[in-house]
């Protein structure tokens, strides 16, 4: 006999899960927010709150870069997640400790009165961060963090401090990766799997790559078994499904979280509601 485990699947029972996360807050960030309304997609915004408003024109840029205004924020991004990305954008690699702390945390406390919601996420300036950042990260509430490293593939992070990304949407197998995300079975090896976009969106004007994101959400939107969700609900629920607890023959589960989790034994689909135990049976027995 065979002993099969149980499979965790996202919410309503979906086997997968698209997410976007788009850094600086730029004003090409209303046009996205657009998109995204209109294909039903969800995102991960990340904002520096000690430069809103602020014009620069670098030189490796055919466009300005040019920040969204403080007002603009609530509303623009309030059906979306809004996460850290520092207060003043450094590397936070390379300076000290005390700065760190401020930039993450004055960063996290912007946003959250700006936007009246608990900040969890941040997206590292520039990709980079040391032991340090990480730790600091942690002391200071947030719960996940994204690097620039593509990874190509749909895994979950091990640890959700150092979260990369599966491409930039400037990557030219991105179309390819969505279509081999969209034809991805389950597989119990790699349970939760996720395909995460990220990038800035005043690329798309700099590269005149509208259309290629557009496609990206047509050939993704719309598609029962996949989950749209922000970066923070994704780590929200994996957290949470992490935290089930199993009688000793697997036939009682008790979820004490507050998320509702779904899970599959073999062909059986199982929600655990939120703060109860669910007797389900168990792949042993089948
Ligand atoms: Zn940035």
């Amino acid at each position: 006999m065979v002993l099969r485990t149980d499979i965790p699947l996202y919410p309503g029972g979906k086997t997968k899960a698209f997410t976007l996360s788009y850094d600086d807050g730029v004003v090409q960030d209303i046009r996205l927010a657009g998109l995204l309304r209109r294909y039903g997609l969800q995102a991960t915004f990340n904002l520096n709150s000690g430069t809103f408003g602020q014009v620069d024109q670098y030189s490796h840029l055919k466009v300005k870069h040019e920040k969204v205004n403080k007002e603009q924020v609530r509303e623009l991004y309030q059906n979306f997640e809004v996460a850290c990305h520092t207060v003043t954008h450094p590397d936070l690699a390379s300076v000290p400790e005390e700065m760190i702390s401020y930039e993450i945390a004055c960063d996290k406390r912007n946003l959250e009165n700006i936007t009246g919601r608990i900040v969890t996420g941040l997206a590292y300036p520039y990709g980079t961060y040391s032991k340090i950042t990480l730790e600091t990260a942690r002391r200071c509430g947030i719960r996940y963090a994204r690097t620039i490293r593509s990874t190509e593939s749909f895994e979950l992070p091990e640890d959700f401090l150092v979260w990369n990304p599966t491409c930039h949407h400037s990557n030219p197998g991105l179309l390819k990766l969505a279509e081999q995300f969209i034809g991805l079975g389950s597989d119990k090896r790699r349970p939760l799997p996720v395909f995460y976009v990220w990038g800035h969106a005043y690329e798309f004007d700099n590269d005149d790559c509208w259309n290629l994101i557009e496609e990206l959400f047509q050939l993704i939107s719309g598609r029962e078994d996949i989950w749209y969700a922000t970066n923070g609900q994704i780590e929200e629920y994996v957290s949470a499904w992490r935290q089930l607890r199993y009688s000793s023959d697997g036939s009682l589960i008790y979820n004490p979280t507050a998320l509702d989790i779904w899970i599959r034994v073999v062909d059986e689909v199982y929600e655990i509601p939120s703060g109860r135990t669910a007797e389900i049976t168990p792949a042993w027995k089948l």
